[in-house]
């Protein structure tokens, strides 16, 4: 096309000579013709190759969506997996250790009927006033029930040694 556009204005420039030469009117109008036509050639061509240009990029654009598609869907699922994960055990919800009790106090508590007291959900059982416990909903349980029903102690209470304790005090004292 842009050879098509010299050819025309190489057309024009001898018509523009003939003109100069022959000194007839119709050859100059005729110039002006090639020059427009080989003008409005020059403009299609650059469209063209715009067109062209333009369309090279979106087709490398579109072989980069895939990568870029992948990436995308790739970091959600990653960045969605700790997000879920953690309100699952979030600090407060976390159960308190397990109480480490002793050989003594275990052979007195497996037969204890005092009441602890369980939380729905939660692995451990405590006595009245423990910190993990607050403001939670308790259901109260016979200690020797709780520990059938295989709930442990709380580290924090340490309901077997409290309740050890109390029923040690109660059988020295009787
Ligand atoms: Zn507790």
């Amino acid at each position: 096309m842009i050879l098509g556009a010299a050819l025309l204005v190489l057309l024009g420039l001898g018509l523009f000579v003939a003109g100069l030469s022959t000194g007839i009117d119709v050859l100059y109008w005729l110039c002006v013709a090639a020059c427009v036509a080989a003008a409005v050639l020059l403009v299609l061509a650059r469209r063209t190759i715009a067109a062209r240009e333009s369309a090279q990029k979106k087709a490398l654009a579109s072989a980069q969506v895939p990568v870029a598609a992948g990436a995308p869907t790739a970091t959600p699922a990653a960045a969605a997996e700790p997000v879920a994960a953690a309100p699952e055990v979030p600090l407060e919800q976390a159960d308190p250790p397990v109480e480490e009790v002793e050989v003594t106090d275990l052979l007195l508590v497996v037969d204890l009927t005092d009441e602890v007291l369980v939380v729905d959900e939660h692995p451990r059982y405590h006595v009245a006033g423990c910190s993990w416990v607050g403001s939670r909903d308790t259901i109260p349980l016979p200690l020797n029930e709780a520990r059938t029903d295989g709930f442990t102690p709380c580290g924090t209470c340490r309901p077997d040694r409290t309740l050890a304790g109390r029923a040690r005090a109660a059988r020295n004292g009787a």
